[in-house]
């Protein structure tokens, strides 16, 4: 076994989901993590199957978090799990989290971080208190050009921030919102598995996160319009929350699941008295940058023009785009500086803090959308 390398856990992830397949290329694409163990699947069965094709030790396939953290305890430190990456759905990012913190293990976490707000604050605590890591996989901020699009904002190609723009649409839910059946199948439809919003939850606060990652400048409130669709459906599919940053800024978030036809269009746009800067996800390789009174530029990954965060993002050569598992691989490369205790730059992966920050956004949507679209603080 590689001492070196970080010897990582998974929590979900198995055969059955959607997002284990990047955590794990993205923890192989530096060299610098080695899986060795976990609770794959919510079926011991599955989970042991599951270990055995990713050809571990099936020992270390646990039938719950519980005998985890329990049997690596036990190991010599040199042996033993450092760092576990949580992928379930929503309901258990938070009760998973705090006993893994609570057992010094450093933490890879899916957002939406918790279900509350006050879930994500106590996380945000107990991290401090026991000097873990703790990542959050807002996988959007890993792209050379939106860290990009962040360091040029700091640097002030865009001038003064005067207004912001985020939106998330996809389209995934129109089918299944129509047909009631369907919608008892999806657990992200469930307010138990999903929590307090679907939409707003699980894509809204990447926009959300996105403003804050590339401007640097907290959201204080939020004034929100959701849409549910149906009486019978709890949990919101769509909605626009205007928003205002600390600087007095103002701009919007948009996100919504029912937008048909649209797959994972994530994009924001920053606009300042100098120029503006505008990033797609689904043309992630374009940094569309926008400068008064001249020709608008495109900036494109690999090129010595960039920025060293972005160009230490970047894997190969112009032309050749990286994608979504690329991403997650800058995230884990930079959780992994920190568990290592190496140097790594601001924004190298987003925080527990970020975490607290997406539920506070969350909340605040919500609250204002309950009392009649108002303004709600959520500083
Ligand atoms: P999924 O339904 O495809 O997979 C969930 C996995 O969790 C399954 O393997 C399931 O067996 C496992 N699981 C459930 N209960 C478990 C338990 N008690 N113990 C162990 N494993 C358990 O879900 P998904 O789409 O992969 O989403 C998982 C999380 O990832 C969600 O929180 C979602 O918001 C997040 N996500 C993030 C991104 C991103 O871009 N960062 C993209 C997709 C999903």
């Amino acid at each position: 076994m590689s001492q070196r390398r970080i010897r990582l856990g998974l929590i979900g992830g198995g055969f059955n989901s959607f997002i284990g397949v990047v955590h794990r290329v993205a923890a192989y694409m530096f060299e610098d993590y080695e899986i060795v163990g976990g609770a794959f699947d919510a079926n011991y069965d599955e989970c042991k199957r599951f270990a055995e094709h990713l050809e571990l030790d099936v020992n270390r396939a646990y039938p719950d978090i519980d005998a985890l953290i329990a049997a690596e305890k036990a190991l010599p430190a040199d042996q033993r799990i450092e760092a576990v990456s949580v992928l379930t759905p929503n309901f258990l990012h938070y009760p998973m989290a705090k006993k893994l913190i609570e057992a010094g293990f450093h933490v890879i976490c899916e957002k939406p971080i918790t279900i509350t707000a006050a879930e994500a604050i106590e996380l945000e605590q107990l991290v401090e208190k026991h000097k873990v890591v703790f990542a959050l996989t807002h996988t959007y901020t890993g792209y050379p050009m939106a860290r990009q699009m962040k360091q040029m904002i700091a640097d002030g190609a865009i001038g003064k921030i005067q207004k912001v723009d985020a939106q998330y649409y996809q389209g995934w839910i129109n089918p299944i919102i129509h047909d009631k059946a369907q919608r008892s199948t999806v657990w992200r439809l469930d307010p138990k598995k999903s929590g307090q919003s679907s939409c707003f939850g699980d894509i809204g606060v990447h926009a959300f996160n996105m403003i804050e990652y590339t401007t640097g400048i907290e959201v204080e409130s939020v004034l929100a319009d959701l849409d549910t669709m149906y009486d019978d459906n709890p949990l919101d599919v769509d909605g626009t929350a205007l928003i205002r940053l600390k600087n007095g800024v103002k701009g919007l978030v948009r996100a919504s699941q029912i937008a048909t036809g649209e797959e994972n269009n994530i994009q924001i746009a920053v606009y300042g008295d100098k120029g503006g800067l505008k990033w797609v996800q689904e043309d992630p390789t374009y940094l569309t940058y926008f400068q008064e009174g001249k020709p608008v530029q495109i900036l494109k990954p690999g090129h010595p023009y960039n920025s060293e965060f972005a160009a230490e993002s970047t894997k190969i050569a112009p032309g050749h785009p990286e994608g979504l598992f690329d991403a997650m691989g800058n995230i884990y490369k930079g959780a992994g500086l920190a568990i290592r205790k190496k140097p790594f730059k601001n924004g190298a992966f987003p925080t527990v803090r970020d975490g607290v920050r997406g539920m506070k956004f969350i909340e605040g949507v919500l609250e204002s959308h309950k009392k009649g679209q108002v303004w709600v603080n959520i500083l």
